[in-house]
This record gives structure tokens, sequence and C-alpha cells, in this order.
């Protein structure tokens, strides 16, 4: 069955986001555990909680992909900043715990001059901090499109920092369409190829989910501009070509096009017209 679901406003609460999510023909979603600038989250409401657990299990929305701030860098020169993205990182898979077998996805980080190396030597250790065995969120680190000295920007790097995660069970990979073609990864033209080598580096049966976004720049470019899909340089071809590849069947799909909660409801069911089942 296609999972499809789109980045919603986490401003008034998770049943929100689930009715919100139905209304609009999802039935998966991704949001900001908090402002995604960072700051203080706000005490979660555990009646909130119970009640979209209910409407979750009646609707079939599972599973749903929790997003860090954008902000947070585990790789951070300075160690302040470090600290920072551990605790807030850390907070929020103690709060996620309330809503079991969920995805957590986060942008590696920004290595601000210290080198790849070092930044992933951070990103692992920070995460090696974290994480601990009986969690039942699976932690993401997301595909990068390799915008100034961001972490992740090919899938050697993703790989590296997965190698030195100790309890590595408890993480996977977020593929985002519109970061790995600004990234380099042809997805357009030899998809096939792209998804092989991600499998020799990574590992398929690591990839947890996907972004499903059209760039708003050519292959390379580095940039991490989203467009709607279809509108982009990826092209609707592409992007049926994803939906559709064997290797990504039964991945749950979330948009991050630049879209309202009409614009993503015919995303949506543009999605479920490209989808052959
Ligand atoms: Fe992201
Ligand atoms: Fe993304
Ligand atoms: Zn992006």
């Amino acid at each position: 069955m296609l999972k499809i679901g789109c980045h919603l406003s986490s401003a008034k609460g998770y049943l929100s986001m689930g009715r919100e999510a139905v209304k609009i023909g999802a039935n998966t979603f991704q949001f900001f555990t908090r402002n995604p600038r960072g700051g203080k989250a706000k005490a979660l409401d555990l009646e909130d909680v119970a009640a979209y657990r209910q409407f979750a299990e009646e609707q079939g929305l599972s599973p749903i992909l929790a997003h860090a701030p954008y902000t947070l860098n585990a790789c951070a020169a300075s160690e302040d900043l470090r600290t920072f993205a551990k605790e807030t990182m850390a907070d929020d898979l103690q709060r996620l715990e309330h809503i079991p077998g969920s995805l957590y996805n986060f942008h590696p980080g920004s290595h601000v001059k210290q080198g790849a190396e070092t930044g992933i030597r951070l990103i692992a250790a920070q995460l090696n901090e974290i994480l601990w065995s009986e969690q039942s969120t699976t932690v993401l680190l997301e595909t990068m499109a390799g915008k100034g000295s961001e972490v992740g920007r090919s899938f050697e790097e993703i790989a590296a920092i997965l190698e030195q995660v100790d309890l590595q069970g408890k993480m996977g990979v977020c593929l985002d369409t519109c970061h790995v073609f600004d990234g380099g990864y042809d997805i357009v033209g030899s998809l096939d190829a792209v998804l092989g080598e991600f499998d020799r580096v990574v590992g398929l049966g690591k990839l947890r989910a996907i972004h499903l976004n059209d760039s708003m720049n050519p292959l390379g470019s580095h940039k991490d501009r989203h467009q709607k899909l279809g509108e982009g340089s990826l092209g609707l071809e592409a992007l049926e070509r994803v939906v559709n590849h064997p290797a990504l069947r039964g991945l749950p799909f979330y948009l991050e096009t630049p879209n309202d909660l009409e614009g993503y409801a015919r995303e949506i069911a543009l999605v479920k017209q490209l989808y052959r089942t």
C-alpha cells in the first residue's frame, strides 16, 4: 500500500495534525518537533497524544516522521552549540516514546571548516550519547544537498556516520529526492544506478523514508530549493519512477514542496495517480 503524506504544522498538536492528514488524503505525515529554528518545546499534552493515538489507529496513520529543528548542529565547532543539539534531540526522543514506532529525522550537521571527517565523528559521538537500546523510535539521517559545509552530502558520508554508531539497529536513512539530485546523483537519468550505488555504499535495508520533492535547480547545484512536483528539474516522469521503484516499495513518502494544504491535497492525489498498484 502507498504510504503518502506531507509536512504539517505541529502548532495545534497531534490530533489536529492527524485530522488534517486524513482530510487531505494522507495516511502519514511529517512535522517539526518544535519551532524549526530551535527553542523550547511546549509541554507535551498527554490527552492530545492519547486522542491522537486512538485516531491514528482507527485511520491507519503510521509511521509518523518527526523532523528535528534544522538549526541544530551536532557537529558545530562550539561545544555549547553541540550540547544544545544533543539536549534538544535527547528531549525530542524522550517525548516521541509516547508515540511508539515513530521515525525521527535530522540534518546531520555542518562541519564549519573542521572538515567532514571531524563532522562525521562528532555526529556519531552525539548519537552514541543519546540513543538507548529500548527506544522505539528509529533515528534517520537525511541525505543533504551539500550546501556550504553540510555533512551527509554523499552516500559515503552517510555510511561513515552509521558505521560509527553503536546502536545501528536504531538508525536509518531518509532520502530526499531534491537533496540527492542537487547533491549530484542523477535520479532523473539513472535512478537504477543511483539506488544501486546507495545499496552498495549504505545498504537499501537502511532506507526508511523518502522526502518526495522536485528541485528548482539543476543536477549537482548543491542549492536545496524544493519545488512542486512536476514543476522543477526532476519532472513528473522521474518522480513517477521513484514512486514505483521496486526498491522503494513500501517506504513512506513525504512531500516537502512549497504548498498550502489544498496544494498538498492535490499533490497527494497526483502521487496516488502515479502509483501503480
Ligand atoms: Fe529536512
Ligand atoms: Fe527533506
Ligand atoms: Zn531541503
